[in-house]
């Protein structure tokens, strides 16, 4: 048996298909980059058109790649939310498109959830508890994964999202679009010490996350000096990318580490597309060693959206007997947790 997963939340089409066994026999992403770059970031308008014109060729594309017609496909997986609004709504009318002409079942995923069960697919079993570190473009969440699978968030961002940080410095510094990883690639020839940021903190002793008092501060360090970032390969961007990156990761472990203090864990998980950058995965490693615990992260294909965890949500929901009737409408703001247990900062 086979679920077919759609993923179309933000700017990537994605079609993959997984089998029973949680093997991914396709995973098809084709990503919007060229439609947003000359506009600095995603356009909604143009990513929920890209997506209708996309789908039928992506997914012919995973059918041809996992060696299958669509009717050895037994069920439908798709995001339901969170993401923009017209992106999700072009995946979920596909999806019931789909379902209802060959008589299939249509799942709704969670998309952050997706990002969770990412892990799963490639680490079996996932030892549980686990703390799980989601971050992506639009979110940052710390999760206890619990063994009998519910999520409890433990904290999440109160302003801007880890990735979206890393966007907008890409910006400030004229790097071009996405962000995240070209600062990644720039942050690995500079110095980490070279400009200061100190660590978000509250009054409230809020455990929070918080990444736009880091921007402000790079955007100080940027103002003060103008003409010495004009050189995009010069060391003073490099530099200020090294520290900016250096100071997110800090802060995103800061809170694991707060965590690892109170809740009981048996694996440090690391998901969503930020987890591709090779600062945070060498520091996520590192914490993981000191605390006698496995790390496991994703591998990049398996870190930015993509439709093979969609599709292994779907599996895991379709056994617990989820499905959604033809009415299923997006929610852009669906929870991935099940219950709150904020972390106090100490
Ligand atoms: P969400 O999952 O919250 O709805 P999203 O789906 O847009 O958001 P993902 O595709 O999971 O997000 O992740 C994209 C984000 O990951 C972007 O902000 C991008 O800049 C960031 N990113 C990707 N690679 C790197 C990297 N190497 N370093 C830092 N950030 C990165
Ligand atoms: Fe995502």
């Amino acid at each position: 048996k086979y679920v077919l997963g759609i993923e179309t939340s933000c700017d990537d089409t994605s079609v993959a298909i997984v089998d029973e066994g949680g093997r991914v026999c396709a995973n098809v992403v084709s990503s919007q980059v060229e439609e947003h770059a000359p506009f600095g970031g995603v356009v909604p308008e143009l990513a929920s058109r890209a997506h209708l014109s996309n789908l039928p060729r992506v997914m012919d594309k995973a059918l041809a790649d996992a060696c299958l017609s669509l009717d050895r496909i037994s069920a439908v997986a798709v995001t339901q939310g969170p993401g923009l609004i017209g992106s999700l709504l072009v995946g979920i009318s596909f999806a019931k498109a789909l379902a209802f002409a060959r008589e299939l079942p249509l799942i709704p995923v969670n998309h952050i959830r997706g990002h969770v069960r990412a892990l799963a697919l490639e680490f079996d079993p996932v030892p549980r508890p686990a703390l799980a570190l989601i971050v992506s473009g639009g979110h940052t969440h710390l999760f206890r994964w619990q063994p009998d699978d519910a999520i409890v968030l433990l904290t999440k961002t109160r302003d801007d999202a880890a990735g979206e940080a890393f966007d907008k410095l890409a910006k400030m510094l004229d790097l071009g679009f996405p962000g995240g990883p070209l600062v990644d690639r720039l942050a690995a020839e500079g110095d980490p010490r070279a400009f200061e940021f100190s660590m978000p903190r509250f009054r409230d002793g809020s455990a929070d996350y918080s990444f736009s008092g880091l921007k402000t501060a790079a955007a100080m360090h940027l103002k003060r000096d103008p003409h010495a970032f004009r050189d995009l390969s010069g060391q003073r961007v490099k530099d200020l990318c090294a520290s900016f990156q250096a100071a997110v990761v800090k802060h995103l472990l800061q809170r694991v580490k707060q965590a690892l203090k109170r809740e009981p864990a048996e694996a440090l998980l690391l998901g969503g597309g930020v987890a591709c950058n090779s600062g945070l995965r060498r520091a996520f490693e590192a914490l993981a060693k000191q605390a006698g615990l496995p790390a496991m992260m994703t591998s990049p294909v398996l870190s930015t959206d993509n439709a093979a965890m969609i599709a292994a949500e779907g599996w895991h929901l379709w056994r617990a007997g989820v499905t959604a009737d033809w009415d299923l409408n997006p929610n852009v703001s669906l929870k991935a947790y099940d219950e709150v247990r904020f972390l106090a900062n100490e």
